[in-house]
């Protein structure tokens, strides 16, 4: 074998390549080494605990920098403002107003119901959570260069994602909302048989002499709604193959815009509540956990510090493998 590079030669190129990592990943790590949900424990806590009738009255007082579990948070009033009318919501507590949404019925892992305050406490953790993680995937993802999220198993692009091996799916399923729909100008599915079926029910749905997935890809109309089905091989068609991009970045599905850490302080279950006015209100179970998808390269690459960011966040991470 030949040897192209001395040792202390390669351990000069991966000192360097870290450091292009370290600049090009910076504001999504800063933000990783800065959850916002401690404090958000501490607004909540000084607001429940204090004379305040408002939540603007306790972030109005945090004109200084706080200091948290060692980490030093500069200014706690700017971290907090795109979270400002989640945190409001805490003010229903102190009956300074009525609730702006409609709350899911919230169960413990034992299948208990929880306590109201707890109840949102949980759902307003779950939302801020949520808002945040979407700004730090789109951080981190961007400089990847990967679109395992945008094409289907065994694309001509996994190697190049850093995904190694031959996948075990047979097709890629990016649930669309109806007003998205018409960002696809593709072939439709939209019969009385789809639309009694989900993409993953057995046995599959045949078209013709085939299964769905073994057709191009396509959207189709399920009892769950409307998804874009990219079976072996295929890409979104509004992946750019030279420059990996998204041609719709700007209007780009919902789903698109998800990260590959999911908030999972509530998980959504199958069941439905009825509440005291009868309305049926669904069922969601609390998990106090944050889910990181194994499969995305920068959850590969920066697993230490989104361990440490859930933590901080005073939940429990979970690293789970989804594209087998
Ligand atoms: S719409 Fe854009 S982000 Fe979404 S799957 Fe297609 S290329 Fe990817
Ligand atoms: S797997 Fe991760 S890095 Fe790759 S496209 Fe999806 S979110 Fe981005």
């Amino acid at each position: 074998m030949v040897a192209f590079f001395s040792e202390d030669e390669l351990h000069d190129m991966v000192l360097k390549m870290d450091a292009v990592e370290e600049t090009i990943f910076a504001n999504g790590l800063a933000r990783l080494k800065k959850p916002v949900l401690p404090l958000v424990n501490m607004v909540q806590f000084l607001y429940l605990t204090g004379p305040f009738a408002t939540m603007d009255e306790v972030i109005s007082r945090l004109t200084k920098s706080v200091e948290l579990e060692g980490v030093v948070f500069e200014n706690p009033q700017e971290m907090l403002r795109p979270y400002t009318a989640y945190l409001q919501e805490f003010e229903v507590l102190k009956g300074k107003k009525r609730l702006s949404v409609s709350l899911p019925f919230i169960i413990n892992e034992k299948q208990e119901p929880v306590a109201k305050r707890q109840a949102l406490e949980l759902w307003i953790k779950q939302q801020i959570l949520s808002q945040e993680l979407e700004t730090i995937n789109s951080m981190l993802c961007e400089p990847c260069g990967c679109v395992l999220c945008c094409t289907g198993p065994n694309s001509e692009f996994d190697e190049s994602s850093g995904f190694k091996g031959e996948m075990k799916q047979r097709f890629f399923e990016i649930p669309l909302t109806e007003s998205e729909i018409d960002l696809f100008p593709i072939d439709r599915v939209d019969t009385s048989q789809s639309r009694t079926m989900t993409a993953h029910s057995e046995p599959s749905l045949r078209i013709g002499q085939k299964l769905f997935y073994r057709h191009d890809m396509a959207l189709y109309h399920w009892r769950t709604g409307w998804s874009l089905i990219l079976p072996e091989g295929a890409a979104c068609p509004h992946l750019l193959a030279d420059t990996r991009k998204c041609r719709v970045y700007a209007e780009r599905p919902a789903v698109c815009r998800k990260p590959q850490i999911f908030a999972y302080v509530l998980e959504k279950t199958a069941d439905v509540a009825k509440r005291s006015d009868g309305a049926a209100i669904p069922v969601h179970m609390a998990r106090n956990k944050v889910l990181a998808i194994w499969d995305c390269l920068y959850v590969r690459k920066f697993q230490d510090a989104i361990g440490s960011y859930v933590e901080m966040s005073g939940l429990e991470p979970v690293f789970k493998k989804s594209k087998t």
